[in-house]
């Protein structure tokens, strides 16, 4: 069994401000938001990067699925989804996770 964050905010055993918990996934506020609205949308299974998850369809059609309601409950008509891989391109919680960002004009390509 992994010690991981993300698993333990999926069991309730650490609390986080939950936007809406799916078949497969919850979606959650970060707790150091880099847009007005930044949400993480995790799967409920542990997977520690994009590339396990692509090894479990189901999880990752669920994840998608998940990415796309967070959206809709929040009115976003535009915004940018981005899973970190890895230490050297900012990965620090390796429970994989889509990071939703909205609620501002967001560059690209990125700063
Ligand atoms: P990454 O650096 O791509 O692995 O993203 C990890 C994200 O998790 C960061 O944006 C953190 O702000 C966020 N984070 C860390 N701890 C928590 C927590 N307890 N609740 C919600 N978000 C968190
Ligand atoms: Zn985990």
């Amino acid at each position: 069994m992994v010690d991981c964050l993300f698993c333990k905010i999926v069991a309730g055993e650490i609390p986080a401000t939950v936007v809406l918990d799916g078949d497969g996934w919850l979606a959650f506020e970060d707790i150091d938001p880099k847009a007005p609205v930044h949400v993480l949308v995790v799967p409920k299974r542990h997977l520690a990067d994009i590339g396990e998850l692509g090894t479990d369809p189901a999880a990752a059609a669920s994840l998608v699925a998940g990415i796309g309601a967070v959206a809709r409950e929040l009115g976003l008509s535009a915004y940018r989804t981005v899973f970190n891989t890895g230490a050297e391109a900012g990965q620090s919680v390796f429970h994989t996770h889509a990071h939703v960002l909205g609620g501002r004009n967001l560059s690209w390509p990125p700063g």
